[in-house]
């Protein structure tokens, strides 16, 4: 038996598939959606699409932006010879807020693993290649610290080493299994701070 509209139901559904949202947070949603005004849950709704028909990925570093070149690729004051490898843009988003790193990003958008069947050509590693044909100095790999941030860390700079790039690793302060973007600054700074040559 349906203890709820099929309406509500199926919101239900919709959102217990967002990541982080169990059943019961689902449930609590959907009740509160449903209790809303109708002009907020239409300027809702219209967030959701407008952002999804607008964000592109930015045509260097691969962030997510509203338009072609991101903010930070196209700020000339940066040093475009450092490019430091994160996994999403939520990690450089969490180096962005320390306000101390004056490189450029790359973003892979995930990590090789092989247990979920996740390789190199999955990830956006030859856009990165194809970066160190210009000006690149140093790349600084800044993937998280889990068994798949290691091993794609691993991965990259075996890809590097024969170019004569420089490749470095951010240091193991990083908590193991930590996500990026949970870390605070301070950590943060110095893990890239205490980063060495791989
Ligand atoms: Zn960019």
């Amino acid at each position: 038996m349906d203890l709820y509209s099929g309406h509500i139901n199926k919101l239900i559904d919709e959102l217990s598939g967002l990541p982080g949202i169990g059943s019961k947070s689902a449930q609590r949603l959907a009740f509160h959606l449903i209790n809303m005004p109708k002009d907020k849950v239409n300027k809702l709704a219209k967030t959701i699409i407008e952002a999804k028909e607008n964000v592109r990925y930015c045509k260097e570093c691969f962030t997510l932006t509203d338009s072609e070149i991101c903010p930070v690729c196209a700020n000339a004051k940066r040093d475009h010879s450092t490019i430091m490898v994160v996994e999403n843009t939520r990690d450089l988003a969490a180096y962005e807020k320390t306000g101390k790193y004056e490189g450029v990003y790359h973003v892979l958008h995930g990590a090789i693993s092989p247990m979920l069947g996740i390789g190199p050509g999955d990830i956006r590693l030859k856009e990165l290649i194809t970066r160190l044909e210009g000006n690149v100095s140093e790349v600084i790999i800044a993937t998280n610290s889990s068994l798949e941030g290691e091993t794609t860390a691993m991965y990259i700079s075996k890809l590097i080493k024969p170019t004569g790039i420089k490749v470095t690793r951010i240091a193991s302060g990083v908590p193991v299994g930590g996500d990026l973007e949970y870390i605070d600054e301070v950590t943060l700074l110095r893990a890239l701070e205490g980063r060495v040559e791989i």
